[in-house]
């Protein structure tokens, strides 16, 4: 039996899943990946300004893995700044601490139940490739790109 991984706990959904440099086709442009949980880190020690031991509780997750999620955070966001990069931010091991939202699997187009055990993979066919919807207007769950 694998060792079942935690799944990190947010608080808050990002109010933008995608952060693109104007005036540059987004096919031109190289993109980096932050899941949820690395923005939530950097949410919770950057901008609420918490410490690394109170942050770590509140995403229920020992220091050192907080640390290390962190650390991602910012390498990805600083490299994709310096570099003029998309950001996307979407998927990861993560729950939400109120149990809503909708995410979508990329590859089935099966809208995940967020009310579910298992936020992480897509119920319908397992795949880990889940999108944020709920703050793209005018998409329902189901909607194919
Ligand atoms: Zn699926």
């Amino acid at each position: 039996m694998p060792r079942r991984k935690r799944h990190r706990l947010v608080t808050k959904e990002p109010p933008v899943s995608v952060y693109k440099p104007a005036g540059i086709p987004a096919m031109e442009l190289e993109e980096i990946l932050i899941s949820i949980d690395e923005f939530e880190a950097l949410r919770l020690a950057d901008f609420e300004g918490l410490s690394q031991r109170d942050a770590s509780t509140a995403m229920q997750i020992s220091q050192p893995t907080f640390n290390r999620v962190l650390s991602s955070a910012r390498s990805k966001v600083a490299s994709g700044i310096v570099q003029g990069y998309v950001l996307r931010i979407e998927g990861g091991r993560y729950r939400l601490a109120d149990g809503t939202g909708i995410l979508e699997c990329l590859d089935c187009g099966a809208s995940v139940d967020m009310s579910s055990g298992d936020k992480s993979s897509c119920q319908a066919c397992g795949s880990t490739r889940l999108r944020w919807l709920r703050w793209e207007k005018g998409m329902r769950p189901g909607d194919k790109k």
